[in-house]
């Protein structure tokens, strides 16, 4: 499967890496939208939110897990910092393996775009 972030787990291509178990990979995004803006994904490929199945649930919480303690060792956990899943093309998503995005380090503005 000709998957980017499948790519990126197994070090086929380069990336600033955050963090790594044995579940799940965390890197920078190449084109930050905010002075922290971090991918965490998992190892295991699924497309979106809406190829999740029962047996992920556990998978998925342990991201919002580490992204909230990525964001306390980036400093932004006081400050404020936003976990955002994009679910379809509809909600922006162009990579079609699942991903959390972490934001943080400036004034986030609500409704989002
Ligand atoms: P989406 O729009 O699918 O929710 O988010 C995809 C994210 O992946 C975007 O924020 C984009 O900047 C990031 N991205 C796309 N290609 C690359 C890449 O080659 N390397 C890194 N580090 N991030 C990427
Ligand atoms: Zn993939």
């Amino acid at each position: 499967m000709d998957c980017l972030f499948c790519k990126m787990v197994k070090g086929e291509i380069d990336t600033k890496k955050v963090y790594e178990d044995e579940k799940i990979f965390a890197f920078e995004d190449i084109n930050p939208q905010a002075p922290v803006h971090i991918l965490i994904i998992p190892k295991k490929h699924f497309a979106s939110l809406n190829e999740m199945e029962e047996g992920d649930k556990e998978l998925v919480g342990h991201m919002f897990f580490i992204a909230a303690k990525i964001a306390k060792d980036k400093d932004i956990a006081e400050s404020g910092y936003r976990t955002v899943f994009n679910t379809n093309k509809g909600a922006g998503q162009a990579v079609f393996h699942l991903h959390m995005h972490l934001l943080g380090g400036r004034q986030l503005s609500w409704p989002p775009g």
